[in-house]
């Protein structure tokens, strides 16, 4: 430590043991380029946290008191953009670094309140000069602690207001300001309290909790779009069955998912949903391609086939069922989050193929095989397998199928391991 205020507190890098070589040489080119000029400039948030804790940052945000239009014109390579604020995307070695100017925090509704005419010009007023701010209140504007520290990777220190570095050490998620207060502001924050607190393995403080649970329902007035982007981040980027974990301790799954009318998941849902989130993990880990697509495709089976056993009494084919099942629960969960169309197409895709995938008659195989979903529908056939589901041994002959030469897929062909007449989807296994 090497000087302290009232509340700053100063850390040479090297006592953080902050591995100056994880960081990216882009960002602290850009870092030297705002300091040239005397403006003031850091490296900020989760990378500042992962760097202290050892991890790889997965990204390199800047800040500085340099003004949206001052950075632009000092970066050739750069574009002003943002709705909510303006920033700027400065682009170095083929990737974009994201810098901003120190924000004071003061929320839209507070300004719309002391400035209702402004209310129809938000997005002009928005960006204004009132919403910037010194370092000290860009770092209580933050959500974390451990996500308010500031670096200065010329002079090689970190920048403490908050307490961050202890709540690194303690392994503790500490909301800045009353929880109960920043989570009414924006309630997406006990999203991230959920998905940052599931990445480090830290631990969520027993009153935060109690905030979490009182506040969670606020999550129902969020845009659509948002929490689909948060949904992609807890559950693709590494650590998603821990995210799952936690949202099921605060009941909180019903804020992504369609879960039927009762909310409830059974014991073979829950097993579905650990193992597709397990081997996602691993995949990111692998740095394997995982898909919005196949994760919404799989959380949403049980409630397709919940919502083919109440039709089923109708004695129509399944596949219509499925085909009109599909469409309630895609509409149902269109109530909860919006996912893009793109990923519904290839979605309703993933399902309408589980039924030929099992049934595996002759004359569709070369449509299956050659489907651009196929993978992601064998994945799911895989997965339900694996937790118990009766397929016929669809994923085995699937598997040597894709692996067999023409020889032996003819063989395959001819096998009389399964009866395809026999074939009764139970679509009850996820009541
Ligand atoms: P990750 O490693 O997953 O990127 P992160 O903490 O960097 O985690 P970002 O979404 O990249 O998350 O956000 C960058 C920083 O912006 C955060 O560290 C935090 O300081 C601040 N921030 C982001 N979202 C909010 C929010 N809703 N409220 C307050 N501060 C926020
Ligand atoms: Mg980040």
């Amino acid at each position: 430590m090497v000087t302290t205020d009232e509340k700053l507190v100063i850390y040479n890098a090297i006592d953080k043991s902050i591995n100056i070589n994880k960081i990216s040489k882009h960002a602290v080119s850009i870092i030297r380029t705002l300091q040239s000029k005397n403006f003031s400039a850091y490296i900020v948030g989760g990378a500042v946290r992962d760097l202290i804790l050892k991890l790889e940052p997965k990204d390199f945000d800047i800040v500085t008191d340099a003004k949206p239009c001052e950075i632009n014109a000092l970066f050739p390579k750069s574009r002003v953009i943002g709705r909510r604020f303006l920033l700027v995307h400065v682009k170095k070695g083929g990737a974009f670094y994201e810098v901003s100017t120190f924000r004071s925090g003061v929320s839209k509704n507070y300004i719309f309140q002391s400035h209702p005419l402004k209310k129809n010009n938000r997005k002009k007023y928005s960006t204004g000069d009132s919403e910037f701010g010194t370092i000290h209140e860009d770092a209580f504007r933050r959500d974390l602690t451990i996500n308010a520290l500031y670096y200065d990777p010329v002079k090689e220190q970190v920048y403490d207001f908050t307490g961050g570095v202890k709540g690194l050490l303690d392994k503790k998620v500490m909301i800045i300001g009353p929880p109960e207060v920043r989570f009414t502001e924006d309630p997406v924050r006990i999203i991230r309290v959920i998905r940052i607190t599931a990445k480090l393995n830290f631990q969520i403080p027993s009153d935060i909790e109690r905030h979490i649970f009182n506040k969670f329902d606020l999550l129902k007035d969020v845009s659509k779009s948002r929490l689909f982007d948060e949904s992609l981040k807890m559950f693709l980027h590494g650590q998603g069955l821990a995210s799952y974990e936690l949202l099921r301790r605060f009941n909180g799954l019903k804020y992504f998912v369609y879960l039927n009318k009762k909310n409830r998941i059974n014991k073979n849902s829950n097993q579905l949903f650990e193992v597709m989130l397990k081997s996602t993990d691993l995949r990111v880990k692998q740095k394997k391609s995982v898909s919005p697509h196949f994760l919404f495709a799989v959380l949403l089976w049980p409630s397709l086939l919940i919502q083919v056993s109440k039709l089923e009494k109708e004695r129509s084919v399944v596949r219509k069922l499925m085909s009109i099942s599909s469409k309630t629960v895609l509409t149902k969960q269109a109530s909860i989050i919006s996912i893009p169309k793109r990923y519904l197409f290839k979605i309703i895709d993933i399902w309408n193929l589980q039924i030929p995938l099992v049934e595996r008659r002759a004359k569709d195989h070369q449509f299956i095989i050659n489907h651009p979903c196929f993978r992601a529908a064998y994945d799911l056939i895989l997965l339900r397998e694996t937790i118990g589901e009766k397929l016929n041994d669809a994923g085995r002959w699937w598997t040597e199928y894709q692996k067999g030469n023409k020889c032996d897929q003819t063989k395959l062909l001819h096998e009389k391991a399964y009866n395809e007449k026999n074939y009764k989807l139970n679509t009850h296994f996820y009541e």
